[in-house]
């Protein structure tokens, strides 16, 4: 029977421009849920059921993603959330506080959402998917932004659990994450704007993601896609070895102006090359929430402007184009 997360998700899409997913959505989710059983699934539902009901006297989702104050609860029941939330480890996109707990990610993705938000369109009242949302932080941030419904999708049963535990200190009824991958997806054609961030390398067809993007979109609405680049001409695609800076499911880092080409032959209009720079050292780090290797390790100790397996050192573009 599929959890009351996803039950709560179906009625709330059955009247909208969202309807015709659940023709194949709960099927799927349903044969996750299956998958799960024979998993942690179980150990993380019990660690969830004992997250304190606290009471947060304030939200803040603009700045950051700070959820609860320091003196809303006291010591004994902030040792006993640090001790639950350090089991959901590792903590790789953040940070997040809640009470004033500091989940010290291994990735500032809101140095990512300070990149993106001052090149797109206004996300106010807006239905967003992001793709390949991971535990969800930008989707905190998309809410900050006042956008009516936010939508992510990410196969990683960790960040799935992760999320639950961050609405558990918030139960906004806007902001949901299905546990499904981009290729699931139908052509719903109903999203104002969708993000995929990090996502693109992953994927072993990237122009049938990219179409597979596309087709979420409505008519006129906006693309924001981050991923990482190589530099060189529209000719120039570096496709990786077994890895990429220690990642084993790396295939394919375009040059920006070869990416605009892809966007453009699917079909996007308005491509545009908003932001481009190296990821640093602080960006990337390993914390007291994620204690294995992070991208110091994945350099060259030598020439930290090549990885270690001597390709380029990671490059991220972000771009954006309308459908
Ligand atoms: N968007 C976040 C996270 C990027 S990490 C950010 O920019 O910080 C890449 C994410 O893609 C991971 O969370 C991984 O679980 C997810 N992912 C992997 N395969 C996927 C698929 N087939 N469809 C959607 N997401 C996928």
């Amino acid at each position: 029977m599929a959890h009351q997360w996803f039950k709560q998700f179906y009625s709330l899409i059955a009247e909208t421009a969202l309807s015709d997913w659940l023709d194949v959505l709960p099927a799927q989710i349903s044969a996750w849920e299956k998958q799960q059983l024979h998993g942690d699934y179980a150990k993380w539902q019990k660690l969830l059921s004992k997250l304190p009901n606290t009471d947060v006297t304030s939200v803040e989702l603009k700045s950051d993603v700070k959820i609860g104050r320091a003196d809303d609860i006291d010591e004994y029941t902030k040792r006993q959330i640090t001790g639950l939330l350090k089991q959901f480890k590792p903590w790789r996109k953040g940070p997040f506080y809640i009470h004033d707990i500091f989940i010290d990610t291994e990735w500032r993705s809101d140095w990512k959402w300070d990149r993106v938000l001052p090149h797109i369109e206004s996300l106010k009242d807006r239905t967003v998917l992001d793709i390949g949302c991971g535990s969800g932080y930008h989707m905190w941030r998309m809410l900050g932004e006042q956008a009516k419904f936010v939508v992510g999708i990410d196969p990683t049963q960790l960040f799935l659990m992760q999320f639950q535990v961050i609405k558990h200190f918030n139960p906004n009824p806007n902001i949901h994450l299905l546990p499904i991958g981009v290729e699931q997806l139908p052509e719903l054609k109903a999203f104002d704007t969708v993000f995929s961030m990090g996502v693109l390398y992953h994927r072993r067809s990237p122009i049938d993601f990219l179409q597979q993007l596309k087709q979420q979109l409505r008519p006129g609405g906006q693309l924001v896609l981050e991923t990482l680049v190589i530099e060189g001409d529209e000719h120039s695609v570096l496709m990786a070895g077994e890895r990429y800076a220690q990642m084993r499911n790396v295939w394919f880092l375009p040059s920006t102006k070869a990416l605009t080409v892809w966007l453009e032959r699917v079909g996007f209009k308005d491509v545009k090359v908003v932001d481009v720079g190296p990821t640093s050292l602080q960006e990337q780090r390993k914390t007291d929430w994620m204690d294995s290797q992070s991208l110091a390790d994945f350099l060259d100790p030598e020439d930290q402007s090549k990885t270690i397996e001597g390709y380029p050192a990671p490059i991220r573009a972000v771009l954006t184009a309308t459908t």
